[in-house]
């Protein structure tokens, strides 16, 4: 595979193009044109470093293959890597802007139990590139540039891990939110760990000032290992105290997502345990009801069962909201599309 320029920032860029004896505005404008979401050959540089790069560089890294819209207006989107390997992505439209869910994997390891992206283990990590690529098409596609931009928040929920690949993911953090390019700001984002603590630790020092999600999905560490295999590795308590640990270094509240599942973690007991464990932490708590995917055998509860257990939340004095679950009718769950799209073709 050829090496991917959307990786490199301005600087990096500039010292790229200068040492191939080109002047510094070239560097600006291929850094422009790269952020506008085109390929190398729809840039306007010179023919001789147009084929010098295309001999080292992909051309386009990351590709739109195929669009699904939902009756609500969710965009589901196919994306194909250089190496034939195909990520999903989400966009969906709120008031106040549209947020692009992008994937970090292809594939994942964690193997949640009530995950479909994760039901063929993970093939490999994503580049930093490959993940900005990712918001640069869509932003394209959707007729936004980079002073009006149509992608104005990002999650990293979709498939894949981020701080399994950790290094890739800050690098795309600084890119995504770098100054002269796509410029999201951090408060904008989203990252959403499975809890892997060490690494959530490290970010705590990273300076990006985003929004620290994690998934937490059960009260008790038996009960977290039933669904997540990662609850082997680090208990509840480990996963709070590097919490406690983010929030006393950048002074940002944390968010819990908490998956409803049937006859699994949402009678009554739960929430009130919930509400212990959360008690006076500065936290909010994204509840949603699973998204059930075909293979897995697990069962969403239902919408009254979901306001129930947001209700005792809410009486116990825990910030918390229900989501509303959107696409499902365009395979709105993680890794579902990626998961059909293989089977079929
Ligand atoms: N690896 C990261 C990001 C994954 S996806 C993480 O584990 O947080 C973002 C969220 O969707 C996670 O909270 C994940 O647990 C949840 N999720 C995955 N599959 C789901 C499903 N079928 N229904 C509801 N939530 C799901």
């Amino acid at each position: 595979m050829k090496k991917i320029l959307q990786d490199l920032n301005f600087e990096e860029l500039s010292s790229l193009v200068l040492a191939r004896g080109e002047k510094p505005f070239r560097a600006r404008q291929l850094f422009e044109g790269l952020m506008q979401g085109k390929a190398i050959s729809e840039i306007p540089i010179s023919a001789a470093l147009k084929t010098s790069l295309l001999e080292e560089y992909e051309g386009a890294p990351v590709k739109i293959l195929e669009t699904y819209v939902s009756k609500d207006g969710t965009k589901k989107f196919l994306f194909l890597l250089a190496d034939g390997n195909i990520v999903e992505g989400v966009l969906m439209s709120y008031k106040y802007g549209n947020t692009q869910c992008v994937s970090t994997q292809v594939g994942c390891r964690m193997g949640c139990k009530f995950c479909a992206s994760t039901l063929n283990g993970r093939i490999r990590d994503l580049t930093a590139g490959e993940i900005l690529g990712q918001i640069l098409c869509v932003n394209r596609a959707e007729g936004g540039t980079l002073k009006e931009r149509k992608v104005t928040n990002v999650v990293l929920m979709g498939s894949g891990e981020p701080f399994d690949n950790y290094d890739n993911v800050v690098k795309f953090l600084r890119l995504v939110t770098a100054e002269g390019g796509i410029h999201i700001s951090a408060r904008n984002i989203s990252l959403s760990t499975c809890g892997l603590v060490p690494e959530m630790k490290r970010f705590a020092l990273e300076n990006i000032p985003l929004n620290l999600t994690v998934s937490l999905h059960a009260v008790t560490d038996e009960e977290r290992k039933r669904t997540m295999p990662i609850a082997n590795r680090y208990k509840i308590a480990e996963i709070l105290d590097a919490c406690a640990f983010y929030f006393e270094r950048t002074g940002r509240r944390y968010i819990f997502e908490y998956s409803l599942i049937a006859g699994e973690n949402c009678d009554e007991q739960h929430a009130l345990a919930l509400s212990e464990l959360l008690k006076g932490k500065p936290c909010h708590v994204n509840l949603i009801r699973l998204n059930e995917v075909k293979e897995r055998e697990l069962k969403t509860t239902t919408e009254k069962d979901a306001y129930r257990f947001l209700g005792i939340l809410e009486k116990q004095g825990i910030s918390a909201t229900l989501r509303r679950s959107m696409g499902s009718d365009i395979g709105g769950a993680c890794g579902q599309l990626r998961a059909r799209y293989l089977s079929e073709n």
